[in-house]
């Protein structure tokens, strides 16, 4: 079924919104612009995308481990990053109508760009994306933090403590995930952009010589992650950066980009760092941060390859790319084809009928998925096709029925969400199996 994007967009906003996955921040108070909280399915979902995360780049391999940084960090650490002077971007304000835009955005800076408004514009000012607080009872300028608006400097910052506390040899990684701030000028697209978020990043140090080596691994390593869990693969690609778009310390940088309603978007950026934030943070902290390499008996500071994505954007292609409309007329359903990893509720327990014994059979089949730590569903509400529309909505991938003939024979039907296809199995056996077909998914 062919649907106009930004009607796509906005089935998504209201499908999140009705279903729990994603509310509107303080919403009885007329909502915080471009803050959201994740209700009951979007909370399971985003911890199964960080979790799936944590999987591929800590808990299954050798030379990555993990760290969780505060958010509040010395005021030096943002000197150093470069964020106090740098992270900013040009903005000038309408004198009319009062609102902002951003300079490099607008073609022309005689007049406001709002077609009914025209009026004068101010000079262009750097406009600070950090967002600051005051640490202590004193509101004065010694006394000023900052909301980290990245979680990579307090990697950078531990990286010797993290190195000789577990005794790593570069190449290894150090990944965290956490929320960071940025007082963005122009948030918007739902979860896309906002001034929370969630950052999935992971520091991987390597010897000087080898960085060419690894950017070309994980490059690779992070698109083949979002296609593994289920990202269609013509709705990715890499978009490498032309040089005017580095950062001045980078050498190279690359987007994963997908293709969002609203078009090509990033998702997560592969970044060549070099040695630029080790050797800032020694000059700055006055402490050394180089390496000592017992074999050659030399220093050196290794280079950075950087794979940063963001938990929020992941989570919200997750969802746009698992809605599917099928069928038509009143075979017609809304189904959320989640990768079983990700999917908020693995198994949804439904009994035929509220009688009968049914729902004490259902009772012990869900209570029996939940000792097993499986995320699972009970309702015996409504019509049994009702209930299949309305986990195939939230993209549950196993229903199991209780009917006459599992009274009598102590089977279950389960029945699968993509292909919709039924069979019987014994209602002893059932946990086993929705742990081999979730032990399958995962290869
Ligand atoms: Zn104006």
């Amino acid at each position: 079924m062919a649907v106009n994007t930004n009607d796509l967009m906005s089935t998504i906003v209201s499908l999140a919104k009705r279903r729990g996955f994603i509310f509107q921040s303080s919403e009885i108070y007329g909502g915080l612009n471009s803050c959201w909280d994740y209700g009951p399915l979007g909370v399971e979902l985003k911890r199964n995308v960080k979790d799936a995360w944590w999987r591929a780049m800590v808990t299954n391999r050798r030379d990555v481990v993990g760290l969780d940084a505060s958010i509040l960090m010395h005021p030096k650490v943002w000197e150093a990053s470069g964020h106090l002077t740098g992270f900013s971007d040009p903005m000038v304000d309408c004198k009319k109508c009062k609102e902002r835009f951003r300079a490099d955005h607008l073609e022309n800076l005689d007049k406001c760009p709002k077609p009914k408004c025209g009026g004068e514009l101010t000079e262009v000012r750097k406009f600070n994306l950090m967002f600051k607080t005051f640490m202590g009872p004193v509101e004065d300028s010694s006394a000023t933090v900052y909301m980290r608006p990245e979680t990579a400097q307090g990697i950078f910052v531990n990286f010797l403590n993290v190195q000789q506390s577990s005794r790593l040899k570069p190449p290894f990684g150090i990944a965290q995930i956490g929320k960071s701030f940025r007082n963005e000028i122009t948030p918007g697209n739902f979860t896309y952009r906002t001034r929370e978020f969630e950052q999935m990043e992971m520091e991987f140090f390597v010897p000087p010589t080898e960085d060419e080596k690894w950017y070309g691994y994980w490059r690779d390593a992070r698109l083949q992650w979002y296609k593994d869990y289920g990202i269609k693969p013509d709705h990715l690609r890499l978009r490498d950066h032309e040089k005017d778009e580095l950062a001045h310390y980078a050498k190279a940088c690359v987007d994963v980009e997908y293709l969002f309603p609203f078009g090509w978007s990033e998702l997560e950026g592969i970044a060549n760092r070099t040695d630029y934030d080790l050797k800032q943070h020694e000059q700055f902290s006055g402490k050394g941060m180089a390496y000592f390499d017992d074999e050659s008996k030399s220093h050196y500071h290794p280079f950075v390859v950087e794979p940063a994505a963001g938990a929020d954007r992941a989570t919200l292609a997750f969802l746009v790319d698992a809605y599917h409309v099928e069928g038509e007329g009143k075979d017609e359903r809304v189904v959320l084809r989640f990768h079983p990893a990700l999917a908020p509720v693995k198994v949804a327990v439904l009994p035929l009928v509220k009688k009968d014994g049914m729902p004490e059979m259902g009772e012990k089949i869900y209570r029996d998925l939940l000792d097993n730590s499986i995320k699972s569903f009970y309702d015996h509400t409504a019509s049994i096709g009702r209930r299949y529309a309305r986990q195939d909505e939230a993209g549950t991938p196993f229903c199991v029925t209780i009917d006459t003939q599992s009274l009598e024979d102590q089977t279950v039907t389960v029945r699968e969400r993509d292909s919709r296809e039924q069979y019987r199995v014994a209602s002893s056996e059932l946990v086993g199996l929705i742990q081999k077909k979730m032990r399958e998914s995962m290869k």
